[in-house]
């Protein structure tokens, strides 16, 4: 999928915004990413997972884990495409774990897709899941990478798009200097632009 359209298909849906926002932490950013607004169009995330199957499919998954809530839907359509299993982990008192009966056979191969990987560290705990489940993380990707191609998983990783944080404190702000009035998007403001997700 080319990166225009791709970019298109974010800032149509409203997930992509540049602008000037405040995050939860109180940092200033210039970008706004919420995969949710892109993903709740069912022909739209369809796209969105063929064009990740292209490169998960040559790892030869025999099952997709989307962590919830972010990877799930998209770990599913990437599922759906290639015609595996399609499991989402999940946190219980803040630890990732596989419940609701999903398991794994012993080695089996399996590819981790996440909408936005910025620390890795989900993605991490994810795959922590997987080998302690028996199976085996053989490749991972994402619709967003926001790490600037900083995130070192050990394993194949592919990104639709590259798109670095870079946040602000208020008294450095470029926005805020320029004027330009300051945007609080969503009920918990920013939280899937600045750190990973703890859902
Ligand atoms: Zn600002």
């Amino acid at each position: 999928m080319r990166e225009e359209a791709l970019l298109k298909a974010f800032q149509e849906t409203g997930a992509l915004k540049r602008g000037h926002f405040e995050l939860s932490s109180g940092l200033h950013s210039g970008v706004y990413f919420q995969s949710a607004l892109v993903l709740q169009h069912p022909d739209r995330a369809e796209v969105l997972g063929r064009a990740l199957a292209r490169f998960v499919g040559e790892h030869a998954p025999r099952a997709i884990v989307g962590p919830a809530l972010g990877g799930l839907i998209i770990g599913w359509e990437v599922a759906s495409v290639l015609g595996v299993r399609g499991l989402f982990t999940e946190r219980k008192d803040g630890e990732m774990c596989l419940r609701r009966g999903f398991r794994l056979e012993p080695g089996e191969p399996v590819a981790v897709v996440e909408d936005v990987v910025t620390t890795g560290k989900s993605t991490r705990e994810t795959m922590d899941v997987i080998r302690a489940a028996g199976g085996e993380t053989v490749a991972v990707a994402a619709l967003v990478d926001r790490s600037g191609g900083a995130v070192d998983l050990g394993v194949p990783f592919h990104s639709l798009l590259s798109l670095p944080v870079e946040t602000h404190e208020p008294s450095a702000c470029p926005e805020c200097r320029a004027g330009v009035p300051l945007d609080k998007p969503g009920s918990r403001p920013g939280e899937a632009v600045l750190k990973p997700r703890e859902d």
